[in-house]
């Protein structure tokens, strides 16, 4: 059996004058057809660079410097180029934060949508637009086939993030990765869609990779999630087992800070302290200096990656025993 991707021991690393600095490290999951998988933690943890490392869409300065990704077998980084280009394309779509930057402003959204399936798929004109209206009509936005004329400023923030979705699944890929695609949105039309992504998702049998900070976006929509901190993945699992009960103390203190419906005038609780410098990490455990559980080992030994039941792995000394605390509140 062979997982659609499966991302295995992954380093990337950025250059500079300084010597640069491991942005990843030892990063290792599997998405299934089908399945969801979200990564999470605080900005600077390494999800982006996740999703930049499969989408063969590193900045400049960075390269991976160890590791495997494999899409369906083929691994994509010892591939041509060109070839990975040629799966981002097609089998693999991204949705990106900001929806003008996937957006071409002097373009009308229906040039844009149907030139994919002109370049990708070799359709005629006509064909192509047909396809970019059923595409945008699926996305929920009305009218489709008169909106094809109108140009992304034309748009609301909510829909163009529709339009961009849009591009994104217009060539049916088998893998979706969302980065932040609601960060910019506010809350009602983040719920909105949040629900279409699922939609799409249920309908077509796409696997999808969601990378937020946001818990509480992902809770419904996700099978599994993974998070991330200071480059690495602390704990994954089936996402109502570490949401109920975390191995991993940054996963509890991230927890505590979702903030809860029904106690809307509550204080925020967050994890004290700032994620490390990537150029100047912790020894031992790279979350010590921040956890209220730390021991005087955690300050030298790392803590590997383990089993633990439930089908969940986390990466602390002290997971046993922090899986029997108390629910997070
Ligand atoms: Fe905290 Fe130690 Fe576990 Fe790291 S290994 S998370 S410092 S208890
Ligand atoms: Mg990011």
């Amino acid at each position: 059996h062979e997982p659609l991707l499966a991302v295995e021991s992954l380093a990337v690393r950025f250059g500079g004058v300084d010597g640069g600095f491991l942005a990843l490290e030892d990063v290792s999951f599997q998405l299934e057809a089908g399945e969801t998988l979200s990564l999470l933690g605080e900005s600077g943890s390494g999800k982006s660079v996740t999703a930049q490392a499969v989408m063969a869409l590193l900045p400049g300065n960075a390269e991976i410097s160890g590791g495997h990704i494999a899409f369906s077998g083929e691994d994509l980084v010892s591939l041509p180029r060109s070839r990975t280009r040629a799966l981002c394309g097609t089998q693999m779509g991204m949705i990106f934060q900001d929806p003008l930057t996937a957006l071409n402003p002097v373009f009308t959204v229906g040039d844009q949508i149907a030139e994919l399936f002109q370049v990708r798929q070799g359709y005629g004109r006509r064909t192509a637009w047909s396809a970019a209206a059923d595409v945008i009509d699926a996305v929920g936005i009305p009218d489709a086939r008169h909106r094809l004329n109108a140009y992304p400023h034309q748009f609301s923030g909510g829909m163009r993030q529709r339009l961009v979705i849009a591009m994104a699944i217009a060539l049916k890929p088998r893998l979706l990765i969302a980065d932040e695609p609601t960060t910019a949105l506010d809350v009602t039309v983040q719920a909105q869609i949040m629900e279409l992504i699922g939609n799409l998702q249920r309908e077509t049998g796409m696997a999808l990779l969601l990378i937020t900070h946001d818990l509480g976006v992902v809770a419904d929509v996700t099978d599994r999630v993974a998070i991330m901190y200071a480059g690495r993945i602390v704990e994954t699992g089936p996402v109502r087992v570490v949401y109920d009960h975390p191995a991993h103390p940054y996963t509890r203190g991230l927890m505590s800070s979702i903030p809860s419906l029904d106690e809307s005038d509550g204080p925020l609780s967050t994890i004290p302290g700032l994620p490390p410098n990537p150029r100047d990490r912790p020894s031992g455990c790279p979350f010590h200096p921040r956890c209220s559980f730390a021991k005087p080992v955690c300050a030298v030994e790392r803590p590997p990656m383990r089993a633990l039941s439930g089908g969940r792995m986390a990466a602390c000394h002290f997971a046993e025993e922090v899986v029997r605390l108390d629910p997070v509140s």
